[in-house]
């Protein structure tokens, strides 16, 4: 059919392509469109009311992202799933949309860091209170939670850097007791670990082991269709959205997400039990080691003991500087999950702000390194742990 549109209409309205329904693509297309309309004015009043299922506006929701959402609920055994730009969008925006001024949360010292200061600094400018403990401090828990009203629980598993284990069936207790929400957040364990207890809130960064390749920033919030209902007038008003590109790409990731997870998790063993063997090394922190103070804690939580493995060096700082700039197959830079392995210098591990207290629960010293293992083969990588540790010495 020849067109009747001139040229500067023409491109603003393409030919479409159509797709018989028993043709599809095996790899789900990126949706890379802000807007989806329909023809009908009733059916798009319909849509706004939620009286119709489809899409309006890739704020609220876009297919490639609600791909990515099903999947994620879906491997965390979660009924629903809200994506966000990055982790730390997830976190803030669960946070903001769960308290109101007055309430009170409980978190810990081995928190990630970002997570601190969104309770500590911007929450409490909006009436938040808080209190700080260390995960270990059950006892300290259970009073806190005896003698002051508290709306949330926000908790890690492992924890960074020290990978210290949460007991994550005494925090649950001890919530149901107090009428307490519980969030996790689940990216050091990932999305196959910690379903199976009924935590009402999991968080992750995709960041990290969903996109897996280190070239991509996403975040998820995955909960009980009622409590994501409940968060997602706000969080959509809040407006970290994930653009559809990054979510085809996470999504991509996720396709190696078990591979990649097990083998990085089988190198962080190897790697731990060359380091734990080492005479230069003072203490190692691996839940996958039997003689992690926690061991048995996490075989009974987790399917595996992640791909994180920390350790204190003999002498402090300077040599700890010297050996991570002497490793040749580790970059010091932050994150983890990255398909390259990734290590951080104590002088790069934060927790400045602690009192003294608060620094000896971290356990935070002046040679904790930690590392983030890759997928390069565990010989070479425990070679130039081997090579970096004389040469620091
Ligand atoms: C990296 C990380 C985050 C934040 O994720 P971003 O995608 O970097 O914003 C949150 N929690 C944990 C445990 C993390 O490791």
């Amino acid at each position: 059919m020849v067109s009747l549109m001139k040229d500067n209409t023409r491109v603003n309205h393409p030919p479409a392509v159509h797709l018989a329904a028993d043709n599809r693509p095996l790899v789900a297309p990126i949706y890379q469109s802000v807007k989806f309309s329909l023809d009908s004015v009733n059916e798009t009043v319909r849509l706004l009311r939620h009286e119709r299922e489809g899409f309006f506006y890739s704020r609220s929701s876009n297919p490639t992202l609600r791909q990515l959402e099903l999947l994620l609920a879906e491997l965390q055994g979660r009924e629903d799933c809200l994506l966000t730009g990055s982790g730390v969008a997830a976190i803030a925006a669960c946070l903001l949309s769960l308290c109101k001024q007055g309430d009170h949360v409980l978190l810990f010292v081995e928190s990630y860091g970002p997570t601190r200061y969104l309770v500590q600094n911007i929450m409490a400018r909006y009436g938040v209170t808080h209190t700080l403990l260390s995960i270990e401090d059950l006892t300290g828990i259970d009073q806190v939670l005896r003698e002051v009203p508290t709306r949330l629980i926000v908790f890690e598993s492992p924890t960074n850097p020290v990978t210290k284990i949460a007991d994550i069936e005494h925090l649950l207790a001890a919530a149901r007791h107090a009428g307490a929400l519980t969030i996790m957040d689940n990216t050091f364990a990932g999305f196959h670990n910690h379903g199976q207890y009924p935590i009402d809130i999991f968080l992750h960064s995709l960041t990290k082991y969903a996109s897996g390749h280190g070239d991509v920033m996403g975040g998820a919030i995955i909960a009980s269709a009622d409590l994501i209902g409940s968060m997602r007038k706000d969080i959509n008003t809040l407006g970290p959205t994930l653009d559809p590109h990054a979510a085809f790409l996470i999504q991509r990731g996720m396709r190696t997400y078990f591979l990649r997870y097990e083998r990085q998790c089988a190198n962080a063993l190897a790697v731990s039990r060359f380091l734990s063997a080492s005479t230069r090394v003072k203490r190692i922190f691996y839940p996958g080691l039997e003689d992690h103070p926690q061991h048995l804690l996490a075989r009974h939580q987790m399917r595996d003991f992640g791909t994180v493995v920390s350790f204190e060096m003999e002498s402090g700082h300077e040599s700890a500087g010297r050996f991570c700039e002497a490793l040749k197959y580790f970059s010091i830079t932050a994150s983890v999950g990255s398909t390259e392995s990734l290590v951080m210098p104590p002088q790069l591990l934060g927790g400045h702000e602690f009192d003294a207290t608060q620094r000896r629960a971290s356990c935070l010293g002046p040679g904790t390194i930690r590392l983030s293992i890759g997928l390069e083969d565990p010989e070479d990588l425990i070679d130039d742990l081997r090579q970096a540790l004389e040469v620091a010495y």
